[in-house]
Formats: C-alpha cells, sequence, structure tokens
C-alpha cells in the first residue's frame, strides 16, 4: 500500500476477532451441536475474511481514515455475518413446504405427496429387510417381485418392471429393442415434457433412428404404414401431456396401431407419461391414458411415472408383455437404473391401495383433485375466520375467498383446471411480493402465487392437519 496512512488505518485489521474468538462465543456454542467444529471454524473464518477485504477496500478508498471500528463491533459484524452464512447453507436444504399453489402434482416441490401407508412402509423397511430375501425358502429372493406381481394385477399386463423414472424407463425400452433401429412416431408427438425431457434426444441417446411420420395436427395409420421397413423396430406413441393439439387433428387408434404394429412382427411401445391406474374422467381428466386400457388395447409396453397421477415416488414403471419385460430386465442398463427398498416399499403401498379400492381416499393426489369446490369453500371460509379472529384489529389486512383454478401440473393436463376457492390476502401497507416473500422465509416455508396484487392460498393442496401452521404463518406475514 503506497498510501502513507495505510499502517497507521490497518488498526482496524489488527482489531479484527480471531476464530477463536468467535468460536467461544454464545451463537458459536448454540450452533455447534448442529454444524459440527470443522464447519463451524471454516464458516467462521469465511465471515473474518468477508470482513477483511471489506476493511482493505475502506482503507484504500478513504485514504486511510478510520471508520470508529472496535473489537466488539467487529466482533459482532463477524458474528452476525457467520449466522447469516449458517442460514444461507441450511435454506437450501431439503426443507418439508406447505404448498398452497394447487399445483397437486408440483414438480419443483416433489411431486406427490405420499399416502399414509407409504410413508410407514418406508419406516418399516428403512432398516434390513425382505428386500432380496425369500423368508419360506430362507434363500434369496428375486427383487421387486411384489411390487412387479402388483403392478400386474392392477394395469392386466403380463409382467412389470421398475426403474427411476419414467425418463430411464423409456431410455431401456428404446436401448433395448430399438437400437441400431428405427423407431416410427408421429411428428405430433415429438415433444419435451419438461426438465430438460426430449423424446428425440431420448430416442438418439439411445441408439435408435427417429422416423417421423404425419404432420404436427395430423397423423394416419398410413403414414405409419408407408414408414415401415427392414430396419423398424417399434411403434412409439407418446402421451404429450402438457401440451395439446386441438382443432383439425387426427391420429389413429391405439388399437389400429397395435393390429399394424403386429402384423409387421414388430413392438407397440407407449410412453403415456402420468397414465392413470383408475378412469379419472370424473375429475375432468378425459384424455389421460389408463395403463390397464393400453394393455387391453394390445400395446406390448407402456412405460409412464410413479409420482404424477399414480401418487406414489418417482419412479419408472414398465408393463407389458412378458418376454419382453424379460429382455429388458436382463439389459446391463437395467442393473443401472434400478431402484432401491424405499422406492419398493412406497410402491408396494400405493398400489395395494388401488386394489383395495381405497385411493380415492387414501391416495393424496386423488383426494385432492377429487376434492369439491364446495368442500374447498367450506374449509377457505373456516380458515378465513380464523384468520380474521387471530388477527383482531389489525384494519390493513383484507381477507378474501374467490373462485379460482387448481392446476393439476406434472405434465398431466386436464381439459380444465379443477374449479376451487382461493383465499386472496392483500394489506395496505405490505406489498404482495413482500407478503409471499415472508410465507415463503416462514419457519415451515409456505409456497403462494400472486395475482392482482393478492397472495392466493388455494387449500386443495394443504393437507387439513397443516392449516394451523399455516394460519400462524399467514398471520405473521400480515402483521409486518
Ligand atoms: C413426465 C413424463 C416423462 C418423464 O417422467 P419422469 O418420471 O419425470 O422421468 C416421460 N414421458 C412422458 C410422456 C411424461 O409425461
Amino acid at each position: 500500500m503506497a498510501n502513507p496512512k495505510a499502517a497507521e488505518s490497518g488498526a482496524a485489521l489488527r482489531m479484527l476477532p480471531s476464530t477463536d474468538d468467535l468460536l467461544t462465543s454464545m451463537l458459536a456454542r448454540e450452533l455447534l451441536p448442529e454444524i459440527g467444529q470443522k464447519r463451524l471454524a471454516a464458516l467462521a473464518r469465511t465471515a473474518i475474511e468477508s470482513i477483511r477485504k471489506e476493511l482493505a477496500n475502506e482503507i484504500s478508498n478513504s485514504a486511510g481514515r478510520e471508520k470508529g471500528h472496535s473489537k466488539e463491533s467487529l466482533t459482532a459484524d463477524a458474528l452476525r455475518r457467520l449466522d447469516e452464512l449458517w442460514k444461507s447453507q441450511r435454506a437450501t436444504r431439503l426443507r418439508k413446504v406447505i404448498n398452497a399453489t394447487g399445483v397437486v402434482v408440483h414438480t419443483n416441490l416433489g411431486r406427490a405427496p405420499l399416502s399414509e401407508n407409504a410413508i410407514s412402509a418406508v419406516r418399516d423397511v428403512a432398516g434390513y429387510c425382505t428386500l432380496e430375501y425369500d423368508l419360506r425358502s430362507g434363500k434369496r429372493g428375486k427383487r421387486g417381485a411384489h411390487v412387479e406381481g402388483l403392478l400386474s394385477e392392477v394395469t392386466g399386463a403380463e409382467a412389470a418392471l421398475v426403474v427411476n423414472n419414467c425418463a430411464a424407463a423409456a431410455f431401456l425400452v428404446l436401448a433395448a429393442f430399438a437400437k441400431g433401429g428405427e423407431v416410427v412416431l408421429s411428428r405430433g408427438e415429438l415433444v419435451e415434457i419438461g426438465g430438460d425431457f426430449r423424446i428425440p434426444d431420448v430416442l438418439t441417446q439411445s441408439g435408435a433412428t427417429l422416423r417421423e411420420v404425419g404432420t404436427t395436427n395430423r397423423t394416419k395409420l398410413a403414414d405409419y404404414k408407408k414408414a415401415i421397413g427392414e430396419n423398424t423396430r417399434l411403434l412409439m406413441r407418446v402421451h404429450p401431456s402438457n401440451y395439446r393439439i386441438v382443432g383439425f387433428t387426427e391420429k389413429p387408434s391405439r388399437p389400429e396401431l397395435a393390429d399394424l404394429a403386429h402384423d409387421n412382427g414388430i413392438i407397440l411401445y407407449e410412453d403415456a407419461g402420468s397414465g392413470a391406474m383408475v378412469d379419472l374422467a370424473n375429475l375432468g381428466f378425459d384424455d389421460e391414458p389408463v395403463i390397464s386400457a393400453a394393455i387391453a388395447d394390445g400395446a406390448d409396453i407402456v412405460t409412464f411415472s410413479g409420482d404424477k397421477l399414480l401418487g406414489g415416488s418417482q419412479a419408472g414403471l414398465i408393463v407389458g408383455r412378458r418376454d419382453l419385460i424379460e429382455q429388458i430386465r436382463k439389459h446391463p442398463l437395467y442393473r443401472a437404473l434400478r431402484v432401491d427398498k424405499l422406492i419398493y416399499a412406497v410402491l408396494e403401498a400405493t398400489l395395494e391401495s388401488y386394489l383395495r379400492e381405497d385411493a380415492g381416499e387414501n391416495i393424496p393426489v386423488l383426494r385432492m383433485l377429487g376434492a369439491t369446490r364446495q368442500e374447498i369453500d367450506d374449509r377457505a371460509r373456516g380458515f378465513a375466520g380464523r384468520l380474521r379472529d387471530a388477527l383482531g384489529k389489525e384494519r390493513d389486512v383484507s381477507i378474501e375467498t374467490v373462485d379460482g383454478e387448481s392446476v393439476v401440473g406434472g405434465g398431466s393436463a386436464p381439459a380444465e383446471g379443477r374449479p376451487t376457492m382461493l383465499l386472496a390476502l392483500r394489506h395496505s401497507a405490505i406489498s404482495a411480493d413482500a407478503i409471499e416473500r415472508k410465507l415463503r422465509m416462514a419457519e415451515t416455508p409456505v409456497i403462494a402465487r400472486i395475482e392482482n396484487d393478492a397472495v392466493l392460498v388455494d387449500l386443495r393442496t394443504v393437507h387439513v392437519d397443516e392449516e394451523d401452521v399455516l394460519l400462524d404463518a399467514v398471520k405473521s406475514a400480515l402483521v409486518g
């Protein structure tokens, strides 16, 4: 430093606390059990270092004029920074949130919430379990056999297999049957599903060649027929999921495609994406493939996700012809894409619910989608009443119930959203952005959306048991 006063002003730097100073503080003693000695010391050093840099800048910019630093003020500053550093690290942890968005299958919020049965099944098998052990023989058992049986039972397929997610399932199917050959696919189904799942890219990566047929809006059976040649390995059908082609459209029916494939000795593979175990037309899903129907119509292999409308965990489910499933099981990639015991536990509990025919009440995704506007209206009015009571004489707050729509999300689009009753929250002195942020930063974060300068809360996706915590968070956000 060329500045002659720099040495003098370096006094502040000499007053900086040491790492040990910070580690003996009250704050450090509180944080220690949670963070551990080594990480805590590293955070303390980072905090001190950030002040050191600022002081050095301050000194060179101010020609050495001191700003009244003291050892106490610098230590307090360092501790504040240490606390901030830890809080911001912690904020990126996986945390439970309250989903007040009304988006039922919210990919950013972990898609399907699990059923009580699924949660307790996970607890049960979290230690040692019979993953690959047969109690009757006392010998090695077949991994996933029970879930595969349940999947066959629910969908009517001969056999089933579980992998990591639907993208993996599609990739594996294509790699197993179409590598080095051609896959015929309609131009109307060359879609991107979100989260970087693009059908043409998956096809290329699997080693198959895409043979696109038809047009974006209209593809005829004859288009598929013309495209079938010596190298064709399979006909593929993809559910466009979060996207619709409406108006002047045409596509062959599934049985027509199945017949065409089988007449030519090739496979009909359908990527159903979300897929439904039971017909959800009464919930507005007139267009969501029911997996058992796809099998009954002659699809040889169908893949779908475990954590969309099925209501389980992330998984890719493959169902279909036994000989084909066995071929996939022997593919080296299957070993790389298989799932662990926790996933099997969730899927077992979830599928059992469908077989007992209580999925509508016990699988949260289905229960939430099934809630009527009237049911949500009752809850919203009750909640608004409790909130008004809790806020007492707070005059700047407006709490209204307004008609709205809940979205399904997760790559499935019903004809329309589900009619719902929203709570619209406003404060004359606090912006909607600030309220939304406060909710998000609450002890149990609440994720809500903003429309027309109001924060909207959709109770469809809020569990009844979460209402008390939600009430506290909303109250704190509205009282400033
Ligand atoms: C959602 C979806 C996928 C991807 O499923 P993941 O389980 O998220 O990997 C693949 N195909 C279709 C048609 C989908 O809708």
